[in-house]
C-alpha cells in the first residue's frame, strides 16, 4: 500500500510570504499531499522564511536544528523564501539534512522540484534570483484567511533601497496580466469572499503585460467585480504613487479609504542615503492629494529610525513630518543591517541605546496623534466587517473600511460570522482601536 504523502509548512514574515504559502499549500495538495499540523506528523517539513528583520536566519537554523533528529526517521526538509534565496547552497553546508532550497522566484517549478525530491535527490535548488520573467500563478491557492482573499499582482522589486534585501531575494519586478488578476478576483468572489487585498512589494509599479490597464484602472476594475465590497492594496512606493489612484478611491466606493504609504524618514538627506528616490516635499505632495480627496482617506506608514548617519536634526525632520501628516498608524523600527545590502558598508555609529530612545520618542508622539485621530470617530456610524470574536472583552472584533480595528457589542444571541458586515455606532476610542455597539 502506498504511504500517504504529508507536509508541514511554517511561514515567517510578511503578507506576501503568507500568501505565497497559500499557493505552495495549494500546489502540494495538487501533487497529492495532505497538510498536517506538526513536524512530527509530516513526511515533508517546509519553512517559508523571511529575512527582512534581524536574526531571521538564526531563527530558521534554530528551528531546523530542533527537528533535525526527525531526518533519521526518513522525513525530508525544505527551506523556502527569502533566507533560502539569500543563503542559497550554503544552507546545505549548515544543515546537511535539508534537501530543498528555493527562493520565491522559483516556486512555479515546485511540482518538478517535489518530483525530484520524491525520486530521492537530496540537493535540489530553485535559486532563480533576478533571472526570471515569470510569475507564480496557480488556480489551486489554498486560501487560509476566511474573510479576505489575497491576490499577488506584481512580484519582485527594482527599487534597491539601500537597506532592503527584497530586490535580491524576490527577483526583478514581474507584473501579472490584468486579465489573470481579474479572473482570480472573480474566482474569489465566487468562493464567497467580499474583500480582496492586492499584493506586491511595490503595487503601484504595476505594468500590465497586456498593456490594457494602469494600476489605478486595475484597482477600479477589481472593485467592480460583482460581490466584492472592499478592495485594499499594499505596499505602495511614493515614487510610483500617482494621482489617479486617489481619483479611483474617490470614484469607486468599494476601494477602501486607507492608503499605506511608507515614508521611512522625514529627512531629505537620509532619504537620499536610503536611495528612496523622493524628497519629503515629493512625499507631502502625495499626502496633499489624499487630504484633498472627497473621501476621508486614512494614512499609515513605515519608518526606520537610527539609519546610519541619522543626526538629531534628521530625526527632528521625521518628527515634524509625523506632526504634519497625522497618520492613523505607524510601523516604526530601529535600523538593523541586512546581509548583502548597500547600507551594510555605511558606518552604523548610532548606539543601540540612542536608536531605542528615538524609537520611543516617536512611538510616544504617534500614540498621542492616534488618540486624537481615533477619538474623532466617537458618535459616528460605520460599516464594520466581522473578523472574529474578542473573547477577553466578550465583543465582536472587526475592521472598518479605513482599516481601523473596531470591537463592538452585538445584541444578538449568535455572534455574526467572520466576513459578514455590521453597522456600528462608535462609543469609545483608544489609540489603536474603536469600540461601539451594533445598530
Ligand atoms: S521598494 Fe525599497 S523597501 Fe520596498 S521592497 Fe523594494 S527595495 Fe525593499
Amino acid at each position: 500500500m502506498a504511504t500517504e504523502k504529508t507536509f508541514y509548512l511554517e511561514t515567517f514574515g510578511c503578507q506576501m510570504n503568507a500568501h505565497d504559502s497559500e499557493k505552495v499549500i495549494g500546489t502540494l495538495r495538487q501533487q497529492g499531499y495532505r497538510q498536517v499540523e506538526s513536524e512530527e506528523e509530516a513526511g515533508l517539513i517546509l519553512y517559508n522564511t523571511c529575512s527582512i528583520r534581524d536574526k531571521a536566519e538564526q531563527k530558521v537554523f534554530h528551528r531546523l536544528n530542533d527537528y533535525k533528529k526527525l531526518y533519521k526517521e526518513g522525513k525530508r526538509f525544505g527551506v523556502l523564501g527569502c533566507v533560502a534565496q539569500q543563503e542559497g547552497e550554503k544552507i546545505f553546508e549548515k544543515a546537511p539534512f535539508v534537501s530543498l532550497v528555493s527562493g520565491s522566484a522559483s516556486y512555479r517549478k515546485l511540482p518538478e522540484m517535489i518530483a525530484r525530491l520524491e525520486a530521492g535527490e537530496s540537493r535540489i535548488t530553485g535559486l532563480d534570483d533576478r533571472q526570471t520573467d515569470e510569475t507564480f500563478e496557480t488556480e489551486f491557492t489554498a486560501r487560509q484567511n476566511p474573510y479576505r482573499g489575497y491576490i499577488t499582482i506584481i512580484e519582485g522589486c527594482d527599487k534597491f533601497c539601500s537597506y532592503c534585501v527584497v530586490p535580491y531575494t524576490r527577483g526583478k519586478e514581474r507584473s501579472r496580466t490584468s486579465s489573470s488578476v481579474l479572473a482570480e478576483a472573480r474566482r474569489i468572489a465566487d468562493l464567497g469572499y467580499t474583500e480582496i487585498q492586492l499584493l506586491g512589494q511595490n503595487v503601484n509599479s504595476y505594468r500590465d503585460p497586456e498593456g490594457k490597464l494602469s494600476f489605478a484602472e486595475l484597482l477600479a476594475a477589481v472593485g467592480q467585480v460583482p460581490g466584492i465590497r472592499r478592495v485594499r492594496f499594499t505596499t505602495s512606493h511614493p515614487r510610483d504613487f500617482t494621482r489617479d489612484i486617489v481619483d479611483a478611491i474617490d470614484a469607486v466606493p468599494t476601494l477602501c479609504d486607507h492608503v499605506h504609504l511608507p515614508v521611512q524618514s522625514g529627512s531629505a538627506r537620509v532619504l537620499k542615503q536610503m536611495a528612496r528616490e523622493y524628497t519629503p516635499d515629493w512625499y507631502l505632495e502625495r499626502i496633499a492629494w489624499m487630504r484633498s480627496a472627497r473621501r476621508s482617506i486614512s494614512l499609515s506608514t513605515d519608518i526606520i529610525v537610527g539609519f546610519p548617519g541619522e543626526t538629531e536634526d534628521d530625526f527632528i525632520d521625521t518628527m515634524d513630518l509625523l506632526a504634519r501628516v497625522q497618520y492613523d498608524c505607524v510601523f516604526a523600527f530601529k535600523y538593523s543591517a541586512r546581509p548583502n545590502t548597500p547600507a551594510l558598508v555605511m558606518i552604523d555609529a548610532i548606539p543601540e541605546s540612542e536608536k531605542a530612545h528615538r524609537l520611543q520618542v516617536l512611538l510616544d508622539r504617534q500614540r498621542e496623534i492616534q488618540r486624537s485621530n481615533y477619538s474623532r470617530h466617537i458618535g459616528e456610524e460605520m460599516e464594520v466587517m466581522v473578523e472574529g470574536l474578542n473573547p477577553a472583552r466578550g465583543q465582536v472584533a472587526g475592521r472598518s473600511s479605513q482599516n481601523k480595528a473596531v470591537n463592538f457589542t452585538c445584541g444578538q444571541p449568535i455572534a455574526p460570522a467572520p466576513g459578514s458586515y455590521c453597522q456600528v455606532r462608535i462609543t469609545g476610542a483608544y489609540p489603536n482601536s474603536l469600540t461601539g455597539e451594533s445598530i
